[in-house]
């Protein structure tokens, strides 16, 4: 065990205006067929930023080759030095077979805080719409609205116990719609289109953001500028691409 992170960690940490760390695996559930968690000891509250960043993991692929993987944060607790992510693990690839593997004890390069899209303080509604791979940062950010706020959630499912849930503050309301994907392909924004069209949006000031994979993000974008959302009112963020692993540096392929 190395204690340090790889001098590319602390090269690109220093570019990014972030932290590299080594932390180590706390523990590793499995909280839905999608979805595992892993809770990771290290400086949690330097890594994990504001609700809405992300941090980047260091993982070494079957071909020995090292990638990474950017995963937003689910949690933070400062007392234990401790921050949570929820991977998912339903497709395979570096990321999703090491938190499906990682043994508690064992060590990870992390840098972090990562990610540029946060709450919007002035919204009076806000709407998280996309897949599993955006739990994380929807339950977070929702987690930090002020009350009285508005949190609406339309979420595309592959199995009935993904529809994973969240406590949040009284006097918070919050509206979630689960979409079963029912077997139509990953890049179908179809599902999340209807879930869209089936509710109506509040009249006063709100705020979207979009996370999925790579076309689904781009046609709902569209969508909620058709729904008289204007692109400031609107983060989008494309997590994965159908088919595609994302780069090494962690973000999907972009070029068609
Ligand atoms: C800013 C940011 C924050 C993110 N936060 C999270 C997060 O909190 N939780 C999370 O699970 N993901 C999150 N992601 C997405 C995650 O980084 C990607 O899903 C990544 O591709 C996973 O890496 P991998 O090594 O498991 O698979 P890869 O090697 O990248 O891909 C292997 C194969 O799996 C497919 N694939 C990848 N991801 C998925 C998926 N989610 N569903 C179905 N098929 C998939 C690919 O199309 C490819 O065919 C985030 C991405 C970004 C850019």
């Amino acid at each position: 065990m190395t204690h340090e992170p790889d001098a590319s960690s602390l090269q690109l940490a220093e570019r990014l205006h972030a932290t590299a760390a080594i932390c180590e695996v706390v523990t590793t559930t499995s909280l839905s067929t999608s979805v595992h968690e892993v809770v990771l000891r290290g400086p949690a509250t330097t890594l994990a930023g504001a609700p809405g960043s992300d941090v980047m993991l260091r993982f070494e692929d079957e071909a020995g080759r090292f990638v990474r993987r950017r995963y937003s944060v689910r949690d933070v607790d400062a007392a234990n030095d401790t921050l949570t992510l929820w991977l998912t693990v339903d497709h395979v690839g570096p990321g999703s077979t090491w938190v499906t593997t990682a043994a508690p004890g064992s060590e990870i390069d992390v840098i972090g805080p990562r990610g540029k899209i946060f709450l919007d303080p002035v919204a009076d509604w806000h709407l998280f719409i996309g897949d599993a791979s955006g739990f994380a940062s929807f339950y977070r950010l929702a987690q930090s609205i002020e009350v009285p706020g508005r949190a609406i959630f339309i979420v595309e499912i592959d199995a009935a116990d993904d529809a994973l849930s969240a406590t949040f503050d009284e006097g918070l309301g919050v509206t979630g719609i689960f979409v079963d994907r029912k077997g139509r392909a990953l890049s179908d924004p179809a599902g999340l289109l209807s879930g869209l069209a089936a509710f109506a949006l509040p009249p006063d000031l709100g705020h979207a953001y979009v996370f999925g994979e790579f076309h689904v993000a781009r046609v709902l974008q569209s969508a909620l500028l058709d729904r008289g959302l204007a692109p400031e009112q609107i983060s989008h963020k494309a997590f994965w691409r159908e088919g595609l692993s994302n780069a090494d540096h962690g973000e999907p392929v972009k070029e068609d």
